[in-house]
């Protein structure tokens, strides 16, 4: 049983999230490499298949999913995708929620993951009964979930956003005097009430690679490079997004990597972008924002446990056994669709 806060910041405890070690996979001489995406390649093409990869995913994931005309993407992105596409079989490389967002869009397609396993913090941090519990508390609130959550959640919610388009959706929201009930990343929820003014219920969960940023050590860092553009994701905490001269999206941050004048960037998001970001500005340095420091616990600094579940190893496997395919009850697909699509559509007005 959930008690009703008495104000937005004291809400539901949550369980202890078990974070994984970071996958080690066996390490590929450059020409064990190369057959292994070629013989991924004939299994796409035999498969009508096509791959869609997340920024965080390794550089050899999106190399590939370039190589073969699928797409490297945010989730937004990577969800628009698969709608595009004749292919019958979606190949998602990230993490769990992407793969149910995939087939939630897509119910006529098999949606195949190289594993999945690969949840995220928020994910599991958000079990659907107990958010409906907490929901029930504010019948008049307008529910509002980040993409990544379970279809179960997005079923009970009214909007579902991305770090992308989270703004102007919650300013939407506002001008037609909506309240909203925001989950479940308090930091990008705290980030959205700040540059909005609209004042949130938020779910207590975080990211776990994002909450491991240190901003004392950050600003040693930014003191060792004073000409440094400082680029960080929302999802971090508020002391780090202080600390930014961009806060965005996954792809607002490589757009501004390539757009910017500073020839140095420090980065405080997961390091798979650097691929991305690496390709759209060649001559210039990224730098790690630090995660280590008095009170890290994470278990693999600034590098998602579970986005490293995915490899060219287990995507072949998934690809030859046709395993790891993504099912959803039909009763939540019907429901979970509709705030997806809402999203899509309001992204649509807006290009
Ligand atoms: S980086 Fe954070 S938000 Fe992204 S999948 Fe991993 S745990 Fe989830």
């Amino acid at each position: 049983m959930i008690a009703k806060p008495s104000n937005n910041s004291s809400i539901p405890e949550l369980k202890q999230i078990i974070i994984p070690k970071h996958p080690e996979w066996p390490k590929l001489t450059a020409a064990e490499k190369t057959e292994l995406k070629e013989y991924i390649k004939k299994l796409l093409k035999e498969q009508n298949a096509v791959l869609a990869a997340h920024y965080y995913t390794t550089a050899d994931l999106q190399e590939l999913a370039e190589e073969t005309g699928g797409c490297v993407a945010d989730s937004l992105e990577m969800a628009r995708f698969g709608t595009t596409q004749n292919a019958s079989t979606l190949v998602v490389a990230g993490v769990r929620f992407m793969g149910e967002t995939s087939k939630i869009l897509n119910p006529e397609k098999r949606v195949l993951m190289p594993d999945l396993s690969a949840t995220c913090s928020l994910d599991e941090g958000c079990p659907a009964e107990e958010f409906k519990a907490f929901c029930d508390l504010y019948p008049d609130h307008t529910v509002v979930v980040y993409a990544n959550t379970s279809a179960e959640v997005k079923a009970i919610s009214d909007w579902v956003v991305t770090s992308a388009i989270a703004l102007p959706i919650v300013e939407h929201l506002a001008q037609k005097g909506e309240k909203v009930l925001w989950g479940p990343d308090k930091h990008l929820g705290s980030y959205v009430q700040k540059m909005t003014g609209v004042e949130m219920v938020l779910w207590p969960g975080s990211c776990v690679v994002h909450e491991e940023f240190k901003s004392v050590a950050l600003e040693r860092i930014i003191k060792l490079h004073p000409d440094a553009a400082v680029l960080v994701h929302p999802e971090s905490p508020e002391n780090i997004v202080k600390l930014a001269d961009v806060v965005g999206s996954t792809t607002a941050l490589i757009k501004a990597v390539g757009s910017m004048d500073n020839k140095e960037f420090i980065v405080a998001t997961d390091k798979g972008i650097f691929y991305k970001m690496q390709q759209a500005a060649p001559d210039k340095t990224l730098i790690e924002a630090p995660t280590i420091g008095v009170g890290a616990t994470c278990q693999a600094c600034a590098e998602c446990p579970w986005m490293g579940m995915n490899s060219l190893q287990n995507l072949a496997e998934t690809l030859e056994k046709g395993t790891n395919e993504i099912h959803i009850e039909p009763s939540i697909r019907e429901k979970a669709v509709i705030p997806i699509q809402r999203m899509l559509d309001f992204a649509a007005t807006r290009k």
